[in-house]
């Protein structure tokens, strides 16, 4: 298997409160980069982005532009519908793609709980997503029964085989990740232990690598209470390819101390 260049993606969410705390926490992420650069602990081989709401998708983005900041910026959802037209309050890909966001997470714990999107939802906001050039980071999880009745793995794997023939096996290979999050250790403290996180990553791998051999080094990202003090022993791990952040992404510094675990330059710094 090839090196998988890992990512860490800070989502977020509806944080924080203003306008101005969106700037100050960019500024921050702009520093706390610089401060590494200076003190000769790069951020090597590691791909960094972060997922404002919408409504500050634009503004956190040129930002970091202005820094000549790496950070790439992603949205953190998209409409199920293509294009434009009558659909109050949503935002297509194509919107997303023509003002220069690359990126979306689709299938979110909290999209699928809160807003009720099912498999039906999910394929069509990956096609529309795919069809208008971004990538996807796609996420699957499985609840505390589903865990505690032993079928964490089948409800993982179920998860993606509703979506996986909806789009092209070339885009799977160039456009997709998956992020697993395990619903009950998603913003609750509770971590996955590393060993059930691997384990379930490389059932995700096994599970890849059945629909195509080729989908064997797709980044498998892990998310659900990441912090500081355990993504060093998750960044171990062969088959975590990186972070999905919430909660501690919306402190600079414990962003970057997760960054620094999972880049390959972590050795010097
Ligand atoms: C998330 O919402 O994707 C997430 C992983 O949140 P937290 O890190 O707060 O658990």
């Amino acid at each position: 298997m090839p090196a998988i260049m890992p990512w860490v993606i800070g989502n977020w969410k509806m944080n924080p409160e203003t306008p101005t705390a969106q700037q100050q926490l960019t500024q921050q992420l702009i520093d706390h980069i610089a401060e590494h650069l200076a003190s000769g602990a790069a951020l090597v081989n590691l791909n960094l982005a972060v997922a404002p709401t919408l409504l500050h998708l634009l503004t956190v983005q040129q930002q970091l532009q202005q820094a000549k900041s790496a950070v790439q910026v992603i949205a953190q959802d998209v409409s199920r519908f293509a294009g434009t037209g009558a659909y109050t309050g949503d935002v297509s890909a194509q919107l997303l793609a023509n003002a220069g966001i690359g990126m979306t997470l689709i299938g979110h714990s909290e999209r699928r709980s809160l807003y009720g999107e099912d498999a039906t939802v999910l394929r069509e906001k990956l096609q529309a997503a795919i069809n208008a050039g971004l990538k996807v980071v796609f996420c699957v999880g499985e609840t505390l029964t589903e865990r505690e009745a032993g079928q964490a793995e089948q409800v993982v794997l179920q998860q993606l085989d509703e979506v996986f023939d909806c789009i092209d096996l070339q885009h799977w290979q160039q456009n997709l990740m998956v992020a697993y999050e395990p619903v009950w250790a998603i913003g609750t403290g509770k971590t996955a232990s590393p060993q059930d996180a691997e384990s379930m990553h490389a059932a995700i791998r096994a599970g890849l690598k059945n629909y195509h051999s080729s989908l064997v080094d797709l980044p498998i990202l892990y998310g659900g209470s990441v912090k500081p003090d355990n993504a060093a022993s998750l960044a171990a791990c062969a088959n975590i390819n990186g972070a999905l952040v919430g909660g501690a992404s919306l402190d600079a510094d414990s962003f970057i101390k997760i960054a620094r675990a999972f880049s390959q330059d972590r050795k010097a710094g």
